[in-house]
């Protein structure tokens, strides 16, 4: 019988510490982080992210960007060639549909119809729609990234032969909606320190004793002693992982680190773009 979601956030809680939710409330912020983060490790969308806030000064300037121009300015973020016209569609799509750049009203629909206007938009798939949902609006979706659904499936959550989309449903049907943000993060900082795709730490794993896949990976004799300084290391390694974002008004920063969390002012003006190295802390995610 696999362990309970909730038995594993306690578990990985009390490794990592519990992650405490706060909608940052820029959804066009989060689309386009979103985006800059596909394929790519955090810290490097998280500069790129930076690097566009710091150049344009409005959504629509990113819009109507030189392509060129564009692809230099996200260059640090990788794939730049691919991810510029995928975010001036997207940015596009979001003008046409709502030319405040307010997406505040996503809150007042129902949750499917809010997933279903953000699907609608180009290049954007359940993945990024979940983000947008989860870490800008605090509504309850699940981004399931390549750590969420290594771990569920070497735990047993879910059968491994689902596709990345079928992992999404799967989870989202079986965490409770409001566990959504916990469950995510513990198991992307998971995924990224003890229970990595090529050799997982199983011997200083808290689920090793309730986890199918352990039994693949025996401990190596030096490592269990090596356990208990992995556990005493937990406060410093609460770092996030993820960039920051601010509001419009205020200027928005990012980095998808080890929380997705970040105390933000709502932008006054949609249109614009926050300073990146004014308010916000760094910040942990997914694409
Ligand atoms: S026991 Fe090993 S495979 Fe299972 S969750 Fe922990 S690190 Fe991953």
């Amino acid at each position: 019988m696999p362990l309970a979601p909730d038995a594993i956030i306690g578990r990985l809680a009390a490794l990592y510490g519990m992650p405490i939710h706060t909608p940052h409330g820029d959804a066009v912020a989060e689309l386009v982080l979103t985006i800059l983060s596909q394929n790519t490790a955090d810290t490097n969308s998280g500069r790129a992210f930076v690097q566009l806030m710091r150049r344009y000064p409005s959504w629509q300037a990113v819009a109507e960007a030189p392509l060129d121009e564009l692809v230099a300015t996200i260059q640090n973020g990788g794939l730049a060639q691919q991810k510029a016209p995928r975010i001036q569609a997207a940015l596009r799509a979001v003008q046409e549909r709502s030319p405040t750049w307010d997406l505040e009203f996503l809150r007042a629909l129902d949750l499917e119809a809010a997933r279903a206007w953000l699907r609608a938009l180009p290049g954007v798939g359940p993945k990024t729609t979940a983000c947008v949902l989860l870490f800008a609006l605090g509504l309850p979706a699940m981004p399931v990234d390549t750590h969420v659904e290594r771990v569920a499936k070497r735990l047993a959550l879910i059968p491994a032969t689902l596709t990345p989309e079928q992992a999404h449903d799967a989870l989202e049907a079986l965490v409770p909606p409001g566990d959504y943000y916990r469950f995510h993060m513990l198991l992307i900082k998971h995924g990224r320190r003890l229970c990595a795709a090529r050799r997982p730490l199983c011997e200083r794993c808290p689920l090793a004793p309730d986890c199918p896949a352990s039994l693949l990976n025996p401990a190596p004799a030096a490592a269990q002693s090596s356990s208990k300084s992995s556990q005493s290391s937990k406060s410093s390694r609460t770092e996030r992982e993820r960039p920051p974002i601010t509001g419009a008004s205020t200027k928005a920063s990012s980095s998808r680190g080890a929380s997705r969390s970040a105390s933000t002012r709502r932008p006054s003006s949609a249109s614009t773009i926050a300073d990146p190295a004014s308010t916000r802390p760094k910040n942990d995610t997914t694409t």
